[in-house]
C-alpha cells in the first residue's frame, strides 16, 4: 500500500499490539490511522508466540487489561470474518507446594474480587479436567473457565482485517527512521529531540518519506527503546531468549484441554493440533543483544537443549505422556522484556503526542486490552483503566544502561513463576 502523506494517528509496529491499537482506534471511530511495519505483519515476536492467554494476575490493572483482551478476542472472528484460533478452553494452575497453594488461594480470592470466575480444585478434580496430569504431590489447583489460547498470527491478521475494513491503512516493508518536530527540524537519532521542537512530533519519517500526524504510538515491541530514542525519549526494554517445544501428536490430546501452568516446575502447556506445546521460565536465560538489531525479523535462535533440559524433566514428571512423545518442533525466539517483566504503556515525557505501548512479555494476552486502553487514551484523553503500574517512567535512566537492563530482564524472566510475596505484583 502507498504511504499516505498524512494520518491522524501513526502506529509504528505491525505485531499483535500495533494491530490491536489500530483495530480499537477504528472501533472508537478514529479511522484516519496508518500502521507502519518495517517487515510484514507479525514478523517480530508475534508469529512465534505460544498463544496462551491467562487473566489471573496479581494486580487489578493487569487482570483488567487481559480481561479486556479476552472480551475482544471472544467476538473478533464474528466481527471480522477472519479466524483467530481463540478457544476458551479454560486454564489450570497447579500447586506443588504448601506455599504455592497459599499463593494460589490468595490469587483466586483476588481474581474473584476482580470479577473473574475462579474455582479452587482438588488435585483429583484437576486431573479430571486434564487427564494427562500426574496429580501426585499436588495440593490443589486454580481453574479459570474463561481463559484460553489463540493463534497469534491469525489473531493479529484478524485485528488487522477489522482495522482495514474500517479504513485503517497498513503499510508493510517500510521502516520508520525518525521524527520531525514542530518546526520541521528532523530528528533521526543524530542529536536533538522532539521536545526541542515544542514537545510535539509533527511527522513520522520513514524510508519512503514523511507521514504528517497528530499522534504517534510506539508499538515496536523489543525495538521500543530504539523507537523511543528517535524522539529523544528513553525507555527500558530489551529482549531475552524464550523457548518452547511442540511434541508429536497423540489421540488423547484434545484441543479442549485447558492450558496448564505448573509454576513450581516453571512450565506451561497448551494443546495444539493434537500435540502439546511446552514452554517455561528457566533461570539464566540469555539476553542476546545490547542493542536490538534493526534488521532482525522473523528469525529464531538455535535450540538451547541444555537450558531446556530441567524444564523437560519437570514436565515429564507432571505430564508423563510428555516423556514418551518425540519433539516435532522447537522454538527459541526473542521475547520483549522490561526490568519487571511487565509492559510499558503510557505517554512519553519527551513528546506530548507520543504513546509507548511496547515491552510485552505476554503480548498475546495483553494486546486486546492494551489496544483498547491506548485507543481510549487517544480518543478521550483517558485510557479507561488504571495503568499507573505500567507507566514507562517507572524505570529511570539507570535501568536503560544496557548491562543493568540485560541483567534485570534475565532476573525478571527467571522469577516469572516465583512465589510472589503477599504485597507482590504477580
Ligand atoms: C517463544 C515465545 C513464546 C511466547 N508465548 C507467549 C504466550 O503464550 N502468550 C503471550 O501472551 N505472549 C507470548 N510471547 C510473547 C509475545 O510473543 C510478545 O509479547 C508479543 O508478540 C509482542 O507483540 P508486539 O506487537 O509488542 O511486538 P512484535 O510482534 O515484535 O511487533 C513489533 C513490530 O514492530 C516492528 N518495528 C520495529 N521497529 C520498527 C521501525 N523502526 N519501523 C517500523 N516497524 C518497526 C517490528 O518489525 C515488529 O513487527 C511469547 C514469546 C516467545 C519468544
Amino acid at each position: 500500500m502507498a504511504l499516505p502523506g498524512r494520518a491522524q494517528v501513526v502506529v509504528i509496529g505491525g505485531g499483535v499490539v500495533g494491530c490491536s491499537v489500530a483495530y480499537h482506534l477504528a472501533q472508537r471511530g478514529v479511522t484516519d490511522v496508518a500502521v507502519i511495519e518495517q517487515r510484514k505483519l507479525t514478523h517480530g515476536s508475534t508469529w512465534h508466540a505460544a498463544g496462551l492467554i491467562g487473566q489471573l494476575r496479581g494486580t487489578a490493572s493487569l487482570t483488567g487489561l487481559i480481561r479486556a483482551s479476552v472480551a475482544t478476542y471472544a467476538g473478533l472472528e464474528a466481527r471480522t470474518g477472519y479466524a483467530t484460533g481463540w478457544r476458551a478452553a479454560g486454564s489450570l494452575r497447579v500447586a506443588a507446594s504448601e506455599e504455592r497453594w497459599t499463593e494460589l488461594r490468595r490469587m483466586a480470592a483476588l481474581g474473584t474480587s476482580f470479577g473473574l470466575e475462579v474455582s479452587l480444585l482438588s488435585p483429583g478434580d484437576a486431573k479430571e479436567l486434564f487427564p494427562l496430569l500426574n496429580d501426585s504431590g499436588l495440593h490443589g489447583a486454580v481453574y479459570l473457565p474463561s481463559d484460553g489460547y489463540a493463534d497469534p498470527s491469525q489473531l493479529t491478521q484478524s485485528l488487522a482485517a477489522g482495522a482495514r475494513a474500517a479504513g485503517v491503512r497498513i503499510i508493510q516493508d517500510c521502516r520508520v527512521q525518525g521524527f520531525a518536530g514542530g518546526n520541521g527540524q528532523l530528528d533521526n537519532g543524530r542529536g536533538g529531540s522532539a521536545r526541542e521542537d515544542n514537545g510535539r512530533i509533527t511527522a513520522v519519517l520513514t524510508e519512503r518519506g514523511p507521514v504528517e500526524c497528530e499522534t504517534v504510538v510506539n508499538a515496536t515491541g523489543m525495538w521500543g527503546a530504539a523507537t523511543a530514542r528517535m524522539a529523544g525519549a528513553g525507555i527500558a526494554v530489551t529482549a531475552v531468549e524464550h523457548q518452547y517445544v511442540v511434541t508429536e501428536r497423540r489421540p488423547d490430546i484434545s484441543p479442549d484441554l485447558p492450558t496448564l501452568r505448573d509454576p513450581d516446575a516453571r512450565v506451561y502447556l497448551k494443546p495444539e493440533g493434537g500435540a502439546l506445546v511446552v514452554g517455561g521460565w528457566e533461570q539464566g536465560t540469555r539476553a542476546p543483544w545490547k542493542e536490538i538489531p534493526a534488521d532482525f525479523g522473523p528469525e529464531l535462535f538455535p535450540p538451547d537443549h541444555e537450558r531446556f533440559a530441567p524444564l523437560a524433566e519437570a514436565t515429564a514428571n507432571r505430564i508423563p505422556a510428555f516423556g514418551e512423545l518425540g519433539i516435532q518442533s522447537w522454538i527459541n525466539g526473542p521475547i520483549p522484556f522490561t526490568p519487571d517483566g511487565e509492559p510499558l504503556i503510557g505517554r512519553a515525557d519527551e513528546a506530548a503526542n507520543l504513546f509507548h505501548c511496547c515491552g510485552f512479555s505476554a503480548g498475546i494476552a495483553g494486546a486486546g486490552g492494551a489496544g483498547a486502553a491506548v485507543a481510549n487514551w487517544v480518543a478521550d484523553g483517558d485510557p479507561g483503566l488504571d495503568l499507573a503500574g505500567l507507566d514507562p517512567r517507572r524505570f529511570g535512566p539507570r535501568y536503560r544502561a544496557p548491562d543493568l537492563l540485560a541483567k534485570s530482564a534475565v532476573d525478571a524472566y527467571g522469577s516469572y513463576y516465583s512465589l510472589s510475596d503477599p504485597e507482590g505484583r504477580r
